[in-house]
């Protein structure tokens, strides 16, 4: 099979290193293995969108070296999708209609567990749809962090698939675009490291492919806390993309020539020398 990897930015604000860290480590591995490299824009949680930056992303990639195969996915397109999936999921009773407030799941640390909810219904008012989770042992090797265990029962009981105000949650979405892009290996940032046992019991569910999955470390500012996108840290500069093209090589541990005067030069000799294999196992790390 084709090897198909992806970069999928949320539109929540300017494109920060540590997208562009996933970005270019997701490019690296798909280049690598003679693949394709996709973009799926995440826009399906209007009320964190910040307008015109999903433009802003997809323009500032260019910039930076990073062309996609296809024209970008983007999710606000496919409700058609994410609502075959969930009634899939609800003809197969995995998933339940819940009213149950935080106050109510404050004593579980907000984790709900009881297959059921445990509120009285609100006919008047919408209700979040979480999916049945059973007492499951998820295990799956990342290709970088290595074995991985999780109990989704009591990492995240039964978590939402549909959202009080009838978005669909990143889970679902996530899994049903990677299998209708025929993603085969997901490189993405090591804060979705624990979202992927959940992502693995949905395509269960669904009867879909696992993708193989490469958590990169997570950037770390000088305080030692994730660069966020919303807080609008570290932006970078796509009318002068060398310098944070050069860290986000150093970041990811990957050599280039020190002769390389611009992106075409630095892409190509970054390429050259890359393994995957050679990319620093670690959790996190600064910036
Ligand atoms: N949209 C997510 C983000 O920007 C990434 C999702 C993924 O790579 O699975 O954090």
């Amino acid at each position: 099979m084709t090897y198909r990897g992806r970069f999928a930015p949320s539109p929540t604000g300017l494109l920060h290193f540590g997208s562009l860290a996933a970005a270019v480590g997701s490019w690296l591995c798909a280049r690598h293995a003679d693949g394709q490299w996709l973009v799926r824009v995440e826009d399906i949680d209007p009320p964190r969108q910040v307008p015109g930056s999903a433009q802003a992303i997809l323009s500032a990639l260019p910039a930076f070296g990073l062309v996609a195969d296809l024209p970008a996915l983007f999710q606000s397109k496919r409700q058609a999708a994410y609502d075959a999936a969930f009634e899939r999921l609800r003809a197969a009773d995995l998933v339940f209609p819940c009213w149950c407030s935080r106050a109510q799941l404050a004593g579980e640390e907000g984790i709900h567990r009881d297959g059921h909810c445990i509120a009285p219904p609100e006919p008047d008012r919408p209700p979040a749809w979480r999916l049945r989770v059973p007492d499951v042992t998820i295990a799956f090797d990342d290709a970088l962090q290595g074995p991985q265990r999780q109990n989704l029962r009591e990492a995240a009981g039964d978590f939402v698939i549909r959202r009080v105000e009838g978005y669909y949650a990143y889970q679902l979405a996530c899994v049903v675009d990677d299998a209708f892009q025929q993603i085969t290996e997901v490189v993405r940032g090591n804060d979705l490291l624990d979202s992927t046992p959940r992502q693995i019991w949905l395509q269960r569910c669904l009867g879909l492919p696992t993708p193989v999955y490469r958590h990169l470390p997570l950037a770390l500012d000088e305080q030692g806390r994730k660069l966020s996108k919303s807080a609008q840290a570290h932006p970078v500069d796509p009318a002068d993309p060398l310098p944070a093209l050069r860290q986000v090589l150093a970041f990811l541990d990957v050599q280039t020539s020190a002769a390389a005067s611009d992106v075409p030069a630095l892409l190509a000799s970054a390429l050259e020398r890359f393994d995957p294999v050679r990319l620093p196992p670690l959790a996190a790390r600064p910036v």
